[in-house]
């Protein structure tokens, strides 16, 4: 790693103590004997300049890589702006690696399959998260020619897979995430949806089945589909559609898994479908991508995208956003030139779309601040306004890129080039990733989701446990006196305020969490997003242990006509192990 001499006006950065557990745990860069080499001033300067240093490049160029570098790390510092993980560990270092999500392909042959377990092992090691169909593969006991024995069937190699990201921990502290994907026709389907009845196993894979609209017409009118064998098109057995999506329906509210997405309508927005078909998301499934295809992603914290003045109060700061959505967007696109992708072929997809996923964190904490209820139509309304702004202003900074840098390579076959719209750097732009650690780091609320509760005991890397309390709920119950440890102890053992009678009624409105909400408003805020998204959106329905198999099915529906990409529902208490806990939680 060359060391980088920080310029004397760049200002030292201090970060919240819980950020400061993490990147000490996963990302500052170490020495042999494993201590950290650098600190979070050093880490968001490494990051800013590595990426700024690919400006250089391009003759056209309107920034000074100098001056760009130091906008860059004031966004990061400010925590305006975080690109994913991988961009902070791996930037400005030897492996380089800066993409979160990848998808492979997995072909039906044991060399084709033991390929894609050898490059998932490698995305892994970098950092990044696979997705794969496995929709390919023959059916299990079909005859396999070359040796005239039967096949194993996809579930059987899932896993392979599964137990090869266990032995490989990512950068030595995180583990790879997978999604694994299949076909709502593929043979196996029973055996798939049933695969993770038992706790425990394929826990490195979230798996998605792929439900067509013919499957959906076919549920509707309660009719028959066919099972067709990948390998040879053959017809070999029909099932009831509405059976097999009761079945469905059942193991999502058992476990949460598998979640469904809807294939056809993700291939009708394939930007580039002359390249090929979109078999797959990345594992949290915000990101679909072709096969070899990789993606990476920044969020900006919306938490703080925030104004006050005397006459109307608080409000969202439009040019601040704005300024922030072109900086994170050339950012990004630098991200693609600065990172090195572990196979050619990945090389080649990832410059030809040029794809980014500029997404958003800190959004509970935004409706916090506006004392707006998360489950309300004036947040819905404000979803639609934020995101439509996000991706307007994001797709004109792409434009702008296009004129200095030119069009993503593949841009004349895609769906921008057909109808005349571009041209654009990169053919998508926005992303709504989970920031599963990004919110850590930014001391926001993760995502688009509501607060899992307003205080609440974090279980963090190796039991580690951090008490956090929601600052702006903190304030609002001191602004009104309401603040006493005996409150907060009874809040943090339930989570919620929402039966506690004796606090006002509109603290109890805004501050609501995501078991208070109900599953409507979880389902219809991510259909909001989604309509202003190019890929898709990262969102947990997250429902009361209460709720019932009929709840699971109204949401799945739900996702379906509104819109969405697919769809992951959550049964509070339904798994042994939460990765976040209420104390009290079942
Ligand atoms: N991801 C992964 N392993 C992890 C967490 C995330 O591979 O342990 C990948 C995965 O593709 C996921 C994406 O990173 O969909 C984004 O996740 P998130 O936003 O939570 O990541 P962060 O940048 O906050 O670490």
């Amino acid at each position: 790693m060359v060391e980088q001499q920080i310029p004397a006006d760049i200002e030292a950065l201090a970060v919240n103590e819980n950020a400061e557990i993490v990147l000490a745990r996963r990302y500052y860069r170490k020495d042999i004997d494993g201590n950290p080499t650098e600190d979070a001033t050093q880490l968001f300067w490494r990051v800013a300049s590595a990426i700024a240093a690919e400006e250089s490049k391009y003759e056209k160029t309107t920034a000074s890589t100098e001056i760009l570098a130091k906008d860059f790390y004031s966004m990061m510092a400010n925590m305006e702006f975080l690109p994913n993980s991988p961009t902070l560990m791996n930037a400005g270092t030897p492996l380089g690696q800066l993409a979160a999500c990848f998808v492979l392909p997995v072909g039906d042959s044991i060399e084709e399959i033991f390929d894609a377990v050898k490059h998932a092992a490698m995305i892994h090691k970098s950092g990044g998260g696979t997705g794969f169909s496995f929709s390919r593969l023959r059916q299990k006991d079909s005859r396999v020619g070359s040796t005239g024995g039967v096949a194993s069937g996809p579930v059987s190699f899932l896993r392979i897979f599964n137990t090869a990201t266990e032995q490989i921990k990512q950068g030595g502290t995180r583990r790879g995430a997978n999604m694994g994907i299949l076909r709502i026709d593929h043979p196996d389907i029973m055996e798939f949806i049933r695969a993770k009845e038992r706790e425990g196993e394929f826990n490195n894979f979230n798996f998605s089945v792929a439900l067509t609209e013919d499957f959906m017409k076919a549920v509707e009118n309660s009719e028959d589909y066919d099972l067709v064998d990948p390998h040879n098109l053959e017809v070999v057995n029909t099932l009831n559609a509405r059976e097999v999506f009761e079945i469905l329906v059942q193991k999502a509210w058992e476990k949460g898994d598998p979640g469904i997405v809807f294939l056809d309508r993700i291939n009708r927005d394939n930007p580039t479908p002359a390249l090929g078909e979109i078999e797959s998301t990345n594992p949290c499934g915000e990101q679909p991508l072709l096969p070899y295809e990789a993606c990476n992603l920044g969020s900006i914290n919306l938490s703080i995208m925030l104004a006050e003045d005397e006459k109307n109060g608080i409000s969202v700061d439009w040019d601040r956003l704005r300024n922030v959505v072109h900086l994170s967007v050339r950012f990004l696109d630098n991200v693609i030139d600065a990172s090195r992708y572990p196979l050619d072929r990945i090389t080649e997809m990832v410059t030809t779309n040029r794809k980014i996923g500029l997404g958003i964190m800190g959004w509970a904490d935004m409706l916090f601040q506006l004392n707006i209820p998360y489950n309300s139509q004036e947040a819905l309304n404000l979803a639609e306004k934020v995101m439509e702004f996000i991706q307007a202003e994001g797709r004109a900074a792409s434009k702008q890129l296009a004129k200095e840098r030119g069009a993503f390579p593949a841009y004349k076959d895609s769906i921008f080039g057909e109808r005349d719209l571009g041209p654009y750097r990169n053919a998508t732009v926005t992303t709504i990733a989970p920031t599963g650690t990004l919110s850590i780091l930014a001391g926001c609320s993760s995502g688009i989701e509501p607060l899992f509760a307003l205080s609440f005991a974090r279980h963090v890397m190796d039991g580690d446990k951090l008490v956090e309390t929601n600052p702006f709920f903190k304030t609002a119950l001191e602004e009104r006196g309401c603040y006493s440890e005996k409150l907060m102890d009874a809040i943090t053992e339930k989570g919620t305020i929402a039966d506690i009678d004796y606090l006002p009624e509109e603290l109890r409105k805004v501050y609501v969490t995501a078991m208070d909400i109900e599953a409507e408003y979880h389902l219809k805020m991510q259909a909001a997003f989604q309509k202003y998204t190019d890929n898709a959106v990262s969102k947990t329905v997250n429902v009361p242990h209460e709720a019932t198999v009929d709840d699971i099915r109204t949401i799945y529906w739900m996702a379906y006509e509104q819109g969405c990409k697919g769809v992951t529902v959550y049964r509070d208490g339904s798994l042994q192990s939460q990765v976040l806990c209420t104390e009290g939680s079942k």
